[in-house]
């Protein structure tokens, strides 16, 4: 797909994707097919290619897998507004919509309900999330060195940045450094995720959660942007200065912590706050003020995902607790 930009003289070759040619030193959007809809109107991927003037690393970057998780979406479009095909090496592809039917009706999941995220590498013979999930793989993934999935937290929960990363890979683990998010998370799963497949066709995969569905939350927007340009930066893709970061937590696990009354809801925490043993994070109350019981933590860690609801019931997930590792 690339080749030598012999000493500045010979332009380096077009990037092929999908039936399309996209130059050197150019940026290119086009769509692929996915199927109609029952009206019969196409619906299709949209995709923007930046093909450097220089060779490099290919990168994609994709987001809105969960259709109502609108975060990434701007993420990648403040990326792409960053970077020019003109001075920069390597290539970009970006699909800032991947679940378009879910992203169009306000859904995480596909019309029948299906999780994308979960339907992958997938298959042209299977379901309408299965199609997709195999159309992203063969046009998109397969093309590339490295990728990025921007996710935020779903049902009315807000997660604090973090890069959720098999950070036992030493290539993944130094680039969720680089990528300098408040708390990287290990996790190696076998759940028929896009990072899943896209790892077993080579690719080092960096997933980003931070803030909520259906919500603009500036300071994931801007955690998740200037991670994604501190990577390029890393892969010689693209010139950029950053301000010094702090070093990364690392966590190798975490748990939720649930209501232990049902009621009215009050936090007592907030995303980022270290917590000790025993701390108060949650009370929750009767429609009249009562106390009906106060939710404590078990173990120290870091508040990296919290709910948004007012209403529990009793075993609702609440706050959501990393343990940090002490390296
Ligand atoms: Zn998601």
């Amino acid at each position: 797909v690339t080749s030598s930009a012999g000493a500045g003289s010979a332009r380096r070759d077009p990037f092929s994707i999908a039936g399309t040619a996209v130059p050197a030193g150019t940026r290119k959007k086009f769509e692929i097919p996915i199927a109609n809809l029952m009206s019969g109107t196409p619906v299709s991927l949209p995709i923007l290619v930046l093909h450097g003037r220089e060779p490099g690393p290919t990168l994609w970057m994709t987001a809105a897998i969960h259709g109502d998780e609108l975060c990434g979406v701007e993420i990648i479009r403040r990326v792409l507004d960053a970077v020019r095909p003109e001075t920069m090496s390597g290539t970009i592809v970006a699909v800032p919509i991947v679940n378009v039917h879910g992203f169009n009706t306000g859904s995480r999941y596909l019309p029948d309900r299906r999780d994308l995220n979960r339907s992958f590498p997938g298959s042209l013979r299977g379901s309408l999330a299965s199609r997709i999930a195999k159309l992203l793989m063969t046009e998109v993934i397969e093309l590339c060195d490295v990728g990025i999935d921007f996710h935020t937290g779903s049902d009315q929960r807000e997660n604090l940045p973090q890069i959720r990363a098999d950070l036992d890979d030493p290539k993944t683990a130094a680039l969720a450094r680089v990528f300098a998010p408040p708390v990287a998370i290990h996790s190696r799963v076998r759940d028929g995720s896009l990072r899943q497949a896209a790892t077993d066709v080579g690719s080092t995969v960096l997933l980003f959660e931070g803030g909520e569905a259906l919500r603009f939350s500036e300071s994931a927007i801007r955690a998740g942007a200037t991670g994604a340009l501190r990577v390029l930066n890393h892969l010689g893709m693209f010139k950029g200065t950053f301000p010094p970061t702090s070093p990364v937590l690392i966590s190798r696990s975490s748990s939720w912590i649930r209501a232990t009354r049902s009621g009215i809801l009050h936090l007592d925490s907030d995303l980022g706050d270290h917590v000790a043993a025993g701390d108060t994070i949650a009370t929750i109350h009767d429609p009249f003020g009562q106390r009906l019981g106060v939710v404590t933590t078990r173990r120290p860690g870091l508040v990296i995902g919290s709910t948004h609801s007012p209403l529990v019931n009793r075993g609702d997930a609440i706050v959501h607790i990393a343990d940090i590792a002490s390296d």
